[in-house]
């Protein structure tokens, strides 16, 4: 499509835009009666309006049934899980008994590591990428001590190359190539958060799984972002929040996937709990665990009903919006920003934006991470000023990610503007 530096134009692409009603279904942020223009659904995705209805339909079971809520509410508690797994199971591309909707993101980690990373004679490292999330890097490092192994010799990072951002994908199968006897586990994020870079999750996965080492991915930036296709490309497990692009509230119940070639396998070592054992006979509370025979074997405790409640809601407006419809949306709105900002650059003298995130389509997401050559801070407080919420990572970074179900074009075409007059 031949794109315009034009306000009409902008407005042209919400008007033809399928998914336009759906910015009605959440709550923007807004000051005076005036929206925000908000581009941080990679940090915390904004509220439905219908999850105050589904949260408080839990808060009626409760009253009105107490615990027999689980087997005679409305919706009895006992099968809301299946629910959730059902909608996520296509947006991650796997089926429904893969995924396990659970605890958050870190526990989730540390709960696969226990099954698949199990360090043994020389095949002890993990490969993950440099710059790994903060979470995901103590994660591994504390994890590799409770093996009583080194983490400074045992975790291999992968780097961009010098005067590179991204880290190219020739580059992390040449490193799998080079450690295949020593890698145990291969464990990206299938975006990394900070340069908003795709990894090509198919082909590290084959590579590494041949190198004989177990395979995840955190999805924290994925899930919800992108197409994946989690049990075709045979990966290991993955774990990803529901709280960035998948708008379930602040601290909301993750989820994990593990492929079900595992799920059978009754020597899998892993944690248990009673909410993981079989579920026919979960309730003889006999001695000895019994795991299901699914994702759900994973699990632990009581699941928090209210989680499950808000996760329940913003999975059903993906599912009226349809996800097909979402990932067509996201190709346009960010193949629109970057217009935007190149149009931005070339209307100075010098350039001031410098991507981190990959240009190449199936290398990035919603987000656009830029590096601002010049007075980056000041330039990010007049945005935030002016009604834009973006985000800042020191010592130069302005990270934004317009979100196909709650953002438009115009507002794109604005933040353009703004900049410009900023500048
Ligand atoms: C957001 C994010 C987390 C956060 O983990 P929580 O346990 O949900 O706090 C971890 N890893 C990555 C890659 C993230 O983007």
């Amino acid at each position: 499509m031949q794109f315009q530096n034009s306000q009409s134009f902008a407005q042209q692409l919400d008007a033809n835009d399928p998914l336009k009603s759906f910015r009605q279904q959440f709550i923007i942020p807004a000051e005076n009666g005036k929206e925000k223009v908000y581009f941080l659904g990679n940090s915390l995705g904004l509220q439905p309006k219908r999850t105050n209805n589904f949260i408080q339909k839990i808060m009626n079971d409760w009253a009105t049934h107490g615990v027999e809520s689980f087997f005679h509410a409305n919706e009895p508690w006992m099968d809301y899980h299946d629910q959730l797994t059902q909608s996520l199971s296509k947006i991650v591309g796997c089926l429904p008994h893969e995924v396990s909707v659970m605890n958050n993101l870190t526990v989730n980690l540390h709960l696969m590591l226990v099954s698949f990373y199990r360090p043994q004679g020389k095949r002890t490292k993990i490969l993950c990428e440099t710059k790994a999330f903060p979470s995901d890097q103590y994660m591994m490092e504390t994890h590799i001590k409770h093996h009583g192994l080194d983490p400074a010799t045992n975790i291999i990072e992968i780097k961009p190359r010098t005067g590179e951002h991204a880290i190219r994908n020739e580059d992390v199968l040449q490193m799998i190539v080079e450690h295949k006897d020593e890698l145990a586990l291969v464990l990206l994020g299938g975006i990394n958060y900070y340069s908003g870079q795709v990894f090509d999750m198919q082909t590290i996965t084959q590579l590494a799984q041949q190198a004989g080492a177990k395979v995840g991915f955190d999805l924290a930036h994925a899930a919800g972002n992108i197409e994946l296709n989690l049990h075709d490309w045979h990966v290991d497990f993955a774990c990803w929040c529901s709280y960035k692009y998948l708008n379930s509230g602040p601290g909301a119940v993750a989820a994990v996937f593990i492929h079900e070639k595992y799920h059978k396998d009754e020597t899998m070592i892993r944690f248990g709990g009673w909410w993981g054992y079989d579920k026919p006979t979960r309730f003889k509370m006999d001695k000895g665990f019994k795991p299901m025979l699914s994702a759900e074997g994973w699990q632990l405790g009581t699941p928090a009903m209210f989680m499950y409640a808000s996760a329940r809601a913003a999975l059903e407006v993906v599912e009226e919006a349809g996800w097909e419809n979402i990932n067509q949306k996201r190709k346009l709105l960010t193949a629109y920003l970057w217009y935007i900002l190149d149009e931005v650059n070339a209307s100075q003298t010098n350039p001031i934006i410098e991507f981190i995130t990959p240009r190449n389509e199936t290398e990035h997401g919603c987000q656009l991470s830029m590096n601002m050559l010049q007075r980056g801070k000041e330039i990010y407080n007049a945005l935030m000023k002016q009604g834009f919420y973006v985000d800042w990572r020191e010592p130069s970074v302005i990270r934004l990610a317009p979100v196909p179900l709650y953002n438009g074009f115009e507002e794109v075409w604005k933040f353009g503007d703004c900049l410009k007059s900023i500048l």
